[in-house]
């Protein structure tokens, strides 16, 4: 079979399925020292990211994925001041960190400077707070920043990385969530993007083994959808060494200063619970 040449297609072989976006044009293709960026004009999801053949992130859908890495660990956290983001060179994940007023200082590092460039240039809006005086960009190996990041420096660490294969593989790995346990203080919390619950099961559990035998000793995987990613339905999973998942700062929730398209309480505790077959699985409450 051939595939239409105004179609972008992400071909998940192992999984017999693909996803497709129609494109009117390709804007950008860059190879980078780590990877390959293509940036799309869709002719309906707006302006699409594709990192090494994956769909990164599309204009009219990245709201749910962003949100969903932020807002339910920063409510989660009893006073989150210090946070870092491990990848998320798109900015989108940063908007939302920012949005949080108590929030003393985020510090992003991206293995690659071209992400955060093009995403300067064709998705502005998640660049809107990079000039924030609580932002700092780091243009580094996310493994090795943390392995050198100052013990119990940090309340929330957020990877939102590519998947685990080129740069992005290491932060899948045990010895990286020891680095990331070292880091957090005492309230601390980790959350990933975990791939999806359908498709990427393996990666899923596999990671949950690291957190666990890196010291994690509370995991909760949380669900939300993902349009433009294999199988439309994507996870998180966080991690903390003591405390529990089931508590929230609801109050705030109800009551914050600023506005979200899907993130509220009812969808914190969606989000939060856990299917059957997740439950059997893993033991998840
Ligand atoms: N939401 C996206 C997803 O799940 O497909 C991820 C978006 S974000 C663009 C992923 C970022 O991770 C990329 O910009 C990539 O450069 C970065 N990355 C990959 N490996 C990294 C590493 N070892 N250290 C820091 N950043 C890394």
């Amino acid at each position: 079979m051939t595939l239409p040449e105004d179609w972008f297609t992400e071909i998940h072989e192992q999984a017999g399925c693909a996803f497709s976006l129609r494109v009117r044009e390709r804007l950008h293709v860059e190879q980078t020292p780590f990877q390959k960026i293509e940036i799309y004009d869709t002719s309906d999801w707006g302006r699409l990211m594709v990192i090494d053949g994956y769909v990164m992130l599309s204009s009219r859908d990245n709201f749910l994925y962003h949100e969903m890495m932020s807002h339910p660990m920063l409510y989660c956290h009893p006073a989150p001041r210090r946070v870092a983001i491990i990848g998320g060179g798109d900015c989108g994940t940063l908007r939302e960190v920012l949005r949080h007023a108590e929030i003393e200082q985020v510090t992003q590092v991206d293995i690659d400077e071209r992400v955060t460039r093009l995403s300067e240039i064709h998705f502005p809006e998640l660049c809107e707070a990079n000039d924030d005086p609580r932002a700092r960009l780091l243009f580094d190996d996310g493994i090795r920043w943390i392995a050198n990041a100052p013990e119990a420096g940090l309340d929330l660490i957020i990877v939102d990385s590519t998947d685990p294969v080129g740069p992005g593989e290491g932060l899948f790995t045990e010895s990286f969530y020891r680095d990331c346990l070292r880091a957090l203080g005492e309230d601390g919390i980790l959350v990933q993007q975990s791939e999806s619950p359908i498709v990427d099961r393996e990666i899923l559990l596999g990671m949950r083994e690291a957190m666990r035998a890196a010291g994690f000793a509370n995991l909760h995987t949380l669900f939300f959808p993902q349009p433009v990613y294999p199988s439309g339905w994507w996870s998180a999973t966080a991690a903390r060494r003591a405390g529990g998942f089931e508590d929230f700062r609801e109050h705030d929730v109800e009551n914050k200063p600023f506005e979200t398209r899907y993130y509220n309480a009812a969808i914190h505790r969606a989000a939060m619970a856990t299917p059957a077959f997740f439950q059997r699985e893993t033991g998840q409450g």
